[in-house]
């Protein structure tokens, strides 16, 4: 059955605080709208997420260099990137039960909560306000004193560090366009439509690449870099039926953008193709504005003595977005032989929090000792657990929920000829394997390409 007719964001919601990946922030006060703490597994799921960004940037290339910016910058950064004019969802307030509402979301046929005991023959919907236009940026104080001049904002988007600091970086990393400055990082929009889940955070994480290209470079740079992300997360396990390219129409793009393309995925229930990343052609813009604003020349000169100022391509991705449809993508629930079933998430192994999860049989017999033996030769290479805790099928389902690709199952057998069990999470095969070949075999694994059990039927 495609994934997609069993998975729902509520399962999903389940397994990730039955399993402590992920739960509401906050939550002995009642949690806070919007935000979610990172359990143990999230953690180690979401650094895996953010890894396989930042080889795919630094690793497997040489023209993107790494920066780490700070989150409060000087507030004239956001004047002259357009946020503090700019940055703005409109808003409309239900005049009857206060709630507020994101005016190009809102559903004009939904019933008020404060009208809904009202006779079906009167009209029960919202009565809105007209819109008013909201700023999404966070704002605080810096210093003893609240007076004028000492609010700063916390960064809506990773990518002005990045402009503000790109002619330091041109200089130390002794680059010309096209080159590209990496960063990842938290940013904060004070968000007031429903979240769900994780797909839209107050705060949230987020991967973003400027790419610096000559002028005339940047419509074949746009081109690349939209294809080369939508195959990231192909690679990475996501069936390409449920991703899909939409290059926005003139009158959505954002103040700065001369062309986006979004990278969607096919969410399940009612959220449907939503934006995963967003790869924007912001031509001269940022650079543009900065460098009127700061009074500080930001154009590059080639040695053959031309002058200009680079054109941005920006693929701009959410980690907490794109941890949520790889953990979608990979949910499954499978019917067992003894009429149970088995939940399981067929994570690509480079992505699941725990690679080898190593077993005894039982809590006896020398088996313990082994096993701690076996996860130490393993330890230096990967992520391993250990667990001697409750019956063994039990043990490979806590591990199935947690996505571990295979678990090491140590018996008695293993004390006589220092052979184990490998177990495999999706096809449930089981292979004996001797102690000493453990480390080349999931080192060989974790680097060979892998495909979807979906997509092989
Ligand atoms: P949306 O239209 O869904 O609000 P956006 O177009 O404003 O998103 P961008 O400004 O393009 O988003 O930000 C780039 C990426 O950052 C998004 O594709 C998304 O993955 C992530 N992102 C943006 N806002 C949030 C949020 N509030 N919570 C989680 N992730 C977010």
């Amino acid at each position: 059955m495609p994934t997609q007719d069993i998975v729902t964001l509520d399962k999903i919601v389940a397994l990730c605080k039955r399993r402590g990946l992920i739960f509401p922030a906050s939550e002995i006060y009642g949690g806070i709208a919007n935000t979610y703490d990172y359990g143990h597994y999230g953690v180690l799921l979401k650094r895996n997420v953010i890894d396989a960004w930042w080889d795919a940037m630094l690793q497997d290339r040489d023209d993107i260099v790494a920066l780490d910016s700070a989150i409060i910058q000087n507030p004239r950064t956001w004047e002259a990137s357009g946020h503090v004019g700019g940055f703005t969802d409109p808003l409309v307030d239900c005049r009857s039960c206060n709630q507020r509402f994101r005016a190009d979301h809102v559903n004009p046929d939904e019933i008020c909560p404060a009208k809904a005991t009202l006779p079906k023959d009167q009209d029960r919907r919202h009565d809105f306000t007209e819109a008013r236009e909201f700023n999404l940026m966070f704002e605080t104080t810096v210093g003893p004193v609240k007076d004028t001049g000492s609010t700063v904002y916390l960064r809506p988007e990773t990518a002005q560090g990045i402009f503000l600091d790109f002619k330091t970086v041109l200089t130390f990393a002794r680059r010309r366009p096209p080159f590209g400055i990496a960063q990842v990082g938290k940013s904060f929009r004070n968000e007031i439509t429903p979240g769900n889940f994780i797909f839209r955070t107050l705060e949230f994480e987020q991967m973003e690449m400027e790419f610096f290209v000559p002028p005339e470079q940047a419509p074949e740079w746009y081109d690349h870099w939209k294809a080369a992300r939508l195959q990231w997360y192909v690679d990475l396990g996501i069936r390409p039926d449920h991703l899909r390219l939409r290059d926005h129409d003139p009158d959505e793009l954002s103040h700065y953008s001369s062309g986006t393309a979004d990278v969607e995925y096919d969410y399940p229930g009612t959220m449907g193709w939503s934006e995963l990343e967003g790869i924007a052609n912001r031509g001269d813009f940022d650079l543009t504005a900065h460098a009127k604003a700061s009074g500080k020349d930001i154009e590059v000169v080639e040695p053959d003595g031309r002058r200009y100022v680079p054109h941005v391509i920006e693929p701009a991705a959410g980690v907490g977005r794109a941890l949520l449809s790889f953990l979608i993508d990979a949910y499954d629930e499978e019917q067992v032989a003894d009429g149970d079933v088995r939940t399981v998430l067929k994570l690509h192994p480079r992505l699941a929090p725990v690679k080898v999860a190593v077993l005894p049989l039982v809590k006896k017999d020398g088996q313990p000792d082994l096993a701690r033996e076996v996860q130490a030769k393993l330890k230096p290479l990967m992520q391993t657990e250990y667990d001697e805790g409750g019956s063994i099928g039990k043990r490979y389902r806590r591990q199935d929920e947690i996505g571990t690709p295979w678990c090491v199952t140590i018996d008695h057998e293993s004390l006589e000829n220092r052979t184990v069990t490998v177990r495999d999470r999706d096809s449930l095969a089981q292979e004996r394997v001797a102690i000493d070949d453990l480390p080349g075999l999931f080192a060989t694994r974790l680097a060979s390409p892998w495909t979807s059990p979906k997509l092989k039927g």
